[in-house]
């Protein structure tokens, strides 16, 4: 595929050792009680990046029971806003100050370009500076209009100890979507983050020791779903699991939970889909489009890989978005002229291209790649930018995650059919719409089933506004207020004032 815009060159230096991974466990780092390590390989070098201690039952039980007893004793929980908010400004300085190292291991853990990491970095110091806002305002409700025998309060309470567990494709910004927020309440937490990338969030841990954090509020337990992910879901100590993930193991944690009536947050997959109306600024739309699909490597819940467009204008658009596609630098993560990385692991490579190969088999068109792509000199895994053609809305590539670099596009004649292809979907994590026309785009906001709806944009987040999905794609938000409001729970306190209440049973009765 020489005429794609590869990138083999690079110019940064892989550490000769790996990184050693513990477990922060009641303010300590310990290896695991049974010893168990696990590796992780880098997947565009294959070198090894880090050693991380596999966690047991007896290490997760050890991180509950400290981040339980951290809740209990109040040291965090009843602490003012003012003093929470100090010690989460400290951690964003500090994730500022080490933003270098940080996104060389986010890089070389998960694939992704080292200049996208190094910007997710500094988006996530802007999400425990904008909690650290939060822990300050943080207050609840009073009623004083009840009457003049009552005044009621609301207060609002953290949750308790809040199980963390968060995947692989964007670990350090994801950890900062939750755990600032969570601490902003006054919960105490235990984090697993991915088994494909865990480094960060152990970096993550230094700094909160460092920020002055008390032992036992945050606790890490590195390792896998099992036994780790379900001792954090099913366990009685935890009050509330959030998680990021798949929608196969959102669901499994929902029924996990269950046992114990847990409070669960879900933010899981999505299939989202685009529209692109004739009156678009077409080059915009193109250039986005593109940008949505092979953004992170298409590893992405919010990836835009499922364009709705009109018939009138399908052709010349394909024509164009694969003619930009092919001007995206691909390859090696750590130059940083690079936009798109490698693919997480081989396993996963596979699965896409067996969604591509099944899609042309099935009568959709291959317009660009639908390979694998060789990279100059490294031993990872990388996938062509692909452009799929002729997609009907029943294949599997128009409906499932495909999470590679791999756009399918559709086609629509009326506003009315392009609103009913966007909604036949399992997935309701965001949609797109492109027109200059203010009605269209009205329209589909308010018609669209999706958690957040960009219009004549794709993909712009702000710490303000909330994130989340519907159907499928997730329950609850996070970010902005309503972020801060999954970690607490409304107590009311009804209170009499003056000796006013009725007597239920008349004293006079003998
Ligand atoms: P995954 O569901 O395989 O794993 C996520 C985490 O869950 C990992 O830490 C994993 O070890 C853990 N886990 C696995 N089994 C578990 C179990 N039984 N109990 C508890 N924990 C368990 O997801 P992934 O492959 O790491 O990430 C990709 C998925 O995440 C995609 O579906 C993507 O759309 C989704 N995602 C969603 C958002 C969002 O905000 N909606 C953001 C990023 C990723």
């Amino acid at each position: 595929m020489s005429d794609l815009n590869v990138v083999s060159i690079s110019e940064a230096k892989i550490p000769s050792e790996p990184f050693i991974a513990c477990h922060l466990i009641d303010g300590s780092w310990r290896e695991s009680a049974d010893g168990e390590t696990f590796d992780r390989v880098s997947p565009s070098h294959a070198s090894l990046v880090t050693r991380a201690s596999r966690g047991g039952t007896r290490d997760v039980d050890a991180a509950i029971s400290a981040a339980r007893l951290a809740f209990d004793k109040g040291g965090w929980s009843s602490t003012s806003g003012k003093d929470r908010a100090t010690i989460l400004l400290r951690v964003a300085d500090l994730v500022d100050r080490d933003r270098e190292r940080i996104a060389l291991l986010e890089t070389l853990e998960s694939g992704k370009p080292i200049s996208q990491a190094r910007a997710e970095i500094e988006g996530a110091a802007d999400l425990w500076r904008y909690a650290a806002s939060l822990a300050r305002t943080l207050h609840g409700e009073s009623y004083n209009s009840l009457g003049n025998d009552f005044l009621g309060l609301v207060l609002k309470e953290p949750v308790g100890v809040v199980s963390i567990i968060t995947p692989w494709n964007f670990p350090f910004l994801i950890v900062s979507q939750k755990l600032p927020f969570a601490l902003a309440t006054g919960c105490t937490a235990v984090i697993k983050p991915s088994e494909m990338t865990p480094a960060t969030t152990v970096v993550l841990g230094e700094l909160l020791i460092e920020a002055g954090l008390p032992a036992g509020v945050v606790n890490i337990v590195l390792g896998y779903g099992d036994p780790v992910g379900t001792a954090m879901t099913t366990d009685k100590r935890v009050d509330m699991v959030t998680f990021t993930g798949s929608t196969g193991v959102g669901k499994a944690i929902v029924k996990a939970a269950s046992g114990t009536l847990k409070k669960v947050s879900l933010e899981l997959g999505g299939k989202n889909p685009q529209v692109i109306f004739p009156d678009a600024d077409l080059d915009s739309a193109v250039d986005a489009v593109v940008f949505g699909v092979y953004f992170n490597a298409g590893e992405c819940c919010n990836s835009g890989s499922r364009i709705i467009v009109h018939e009138d204008i399908a052709e010349d658009f394909i024509a164009r978005t694969v003619e930009v596609s092919r001007k995206v630098p691909f390859g090696d993560p750590l130059d940083p002229s690079t936009k798109v990385g490698a693919i997480i692991t081989p396993g996963h490579q596979q699965k896409i291209d067996a969604y591509v190969q099944d899609a042309a088999k099935a009568g959709a068109q291959v317009r660009l790649g639908g390979a694998a792509l060789e990279v100059p000199g490294l031993a990872g895994q990388f996938y062509q930018p692909t452009v799929i053609a002729n997609v009907k809305g029943e294949m599997p590539i128009a409906r499932e995650e495909v999470f590679g670099p791999v756009l399918t596009v559709l086609t629509f004649r009326t506003l009315e059919e392009a609103i009913e292809k966007v909604n036949d979907a399992d997935y309701g994590l965001s949609a797109g719409v492109w027109s200059e026309n203010v009605h269209t785009c009205l329209e589909f906001a308010r018609r669209a089933q999706a958690g957040t709806v960009w219009t004549n944009t794709w993909m712009d987040g702000f710490a303000e506004l909330p994130f989340g999905g519907v159907k499928e794609s997730g329950q609850g938000r996070e970010l902005g207020t309503y972020g801060l409001e999954e970690f607490l729970e409304a107590k009311t306190v009804t209170m009499r004032i003056g000796r006013t209440r009725a007597p239920w049973v008349d004293p006079g009765v003998e």
